[in-house]
């Protein structure tokens, strides 16, 4: 039987090692869900949300295991696994507490005695999660998807298996029926036959691009409906009215925050002439003097990223884009000990085609880009294949309004880092994928909106 392997970042040092479920296997769980899924479509909301207020119970009840088991997988700093447990719960309460409204019937007015839009489950879904945020990308998918009466099967991200068991047990301490949420530990070679699978109904990734293309492809040719929450390279516009101590303290913390590996993280600021040189001088010394160690230290700022070959990667594209011509600033060396750890970088001088200007940056590296005025800032933050986040730093807020409604982005904030709020729908535009997350945009994504008319 095959075996997958969890690694400690920040040692090199196996975890633990999980029996990989076969395809076949993993149909028979999916038919489980299937069957769950046709008594589940028929309990009340207040069912589902005395569940859901359990399950969000069982994240603060377990809220230290789970996050040591996420800093242990993936290298993130404690004191930020705890924000994400956190996080879940919260998730958990707004579903549990807002279902009645979001998913109430509409009346709409026809010349029918009665007419409405509905509201109804569809069936199994399938979410192929990454490892960043190991369970709170998950619960951002499963939260509102078992409120609808949809059942979810999970294809986790290989190396936060332990994370992906916690979050099926934790669904099974919370009182869900089985088959409401089920882990498979499969590799991501048999996605094919899952998603071709009569039970599976639509699919939802959150990862890379490329990930992103093969699943939507499969899932096109079987016309099952795709979410995409793909990478991005977040341009943040600096402007040069800023304060720069606020914009360097926003720009380091969500440049190294998860140690770099955010989806919305800040990985391109554009900053404008005419404080290009203050901004660079005072971001570089904070950067510097962020404390990289272990994850479990709390007094460091971050750690290592989740994996060796990830750090190589990012290394790799370091390399590449100075080769083109680009200027480091500062870091940009491996650090001769064990552990997937890269020093905070900075890269300046960058230009569109350069690696670290086209690419996402999935690490602890800044790419710190000059603009002559707020029309060339607009212009090369939109320059990207990408469009996610994006953000304007400003001492002008009706001004920074003003820029971020131009900017090609799901999400665009003022003076403030983009951060997935239950309230807000969540996701991106162009190649960082389609469909929305989170609010009533997210839980709608996985109904059938249906038309009810009574002459
Ligand atoms: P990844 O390599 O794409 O992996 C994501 C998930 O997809 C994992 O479960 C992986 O399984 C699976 N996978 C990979 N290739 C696949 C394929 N060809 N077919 C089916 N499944 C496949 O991404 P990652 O390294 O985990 O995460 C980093 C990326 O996710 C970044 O680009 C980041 O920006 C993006 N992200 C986006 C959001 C958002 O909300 N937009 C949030 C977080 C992360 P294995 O682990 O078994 O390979």
């Amino acid at each position: 039987m095959k075996k997958v392997t969890t690694i400690n970042p920040a040692t090199e040092e196996e975890i633990a090692s999980y029996d990989r479920l076969s395809a076949s296997n993993a149909l028979e769980k999916i038919a489980k869900a299937n069957e769950t899924y046709k008594s589940w479509k028929n309990t009340s909301f207040e069912e589902r949300s005395n569940l859901m207020s359990k399950l969000a119970d069982i994240f603060d009840d377990h809220k230290e295991e789970y996050a040591q088991l996420a800093t242990q997988e993936m290298g993130k700093m404690i004191g930020q696994s705890r924000s994400e447990i956190e996080k879940c719960a919260k998730i958990c309460r707004y579903y549990a507490d807002n279902i009645h409204e979001l998913l109430a019937d509409e009346p709409i007015k026809t010349e029918a005695k009665k007419s409405y839009v509905t509201y109804q489950p569809l069936g199994v879904l399938l979410a192929v999660m990454p490892w960043n945020f190991p369970f709170y990308q998950v619960i951002r998918f499963a939260a509102p998807a078992v409120m609808t009466g949809n059942t979810g099967v999970l294809k986790h991200a290989s190396n936060v298996q332990g994370c992906a068991f916690a979050l099926e047990d934790a669904f099974k301490k919370a009182g869900f029926p089985e088959g409401v949420f089920t882990n498979l530990n499969v590799e991501s070679d048999d996605i094919k036959t899952i998603i071709e699978d009569k039970n599976i109904i639509a699919v939802t990734l959150t990862g890379s691009e490329p990930a992103g293309r093969s699943v939507a492809k499969i899932a096109g040719e079987n016309l099952k409906k795709t979410v995409l929450e793909l990478g991005g390279s977040d341009a943040y516009i600096i402007l040069e009215d800023a304060d720069l101590e606020k914009a360097t303290d926003l720009a380091t913390f969500g440049r190294l925050q998860n140690n770099g590996q955010t989806c919305i993280a800040a990985k391109r600021f554009i900053v404008l002439e005419e404080i290009f040189d203050d901004f660079l001088e005072l971001f570089t010394k904070k950067m510097k003097e962020a404390k990289m160690a272990e994850p479990t230290n709390e007094d460091a700022y971050y750690g290592p990223m989740a994996r060796v070959d990830l750090r190589d990667e990012i290394h790799e594209q370091v390399e590449k884009t100075i080769k083109e011509g680009g200027k480091l600033i500062l870091g940009g060396k491996i650090p001769n000990q064990k552990g997937a750890y890269y020093p905070a970088t900075i890269l300046a001088d960058l230009k569109p085609g350069m690696t670290a200007f086209d690419e996402e940056l999935f690490g602890p590296v800044a790419s710190v880009i000059k603009a002559k005025n707020e029309e060339e800032a607009i212009k090369l933050a939109n320059n990207s294949t990408f469009g996610l986040g994006s953000g304007v730093v400003t001492g002008d807020s009706k001004r920074g309004e003003k820029i971020a409604l131009q900017l090609e982005a799901g999400n665009s904030f003022v003076n403030k880092l983009v951060a997935s709020d239950p309230r807000l729908p969540f996701g991106g535009i162009k190649n960082s994928g389609y469909g929305r997350e989170l609010s009533d945009f997210g839980i709608k994504e996985f109904v059938n909106t249906k038309s009810i008319w009574i002459d």
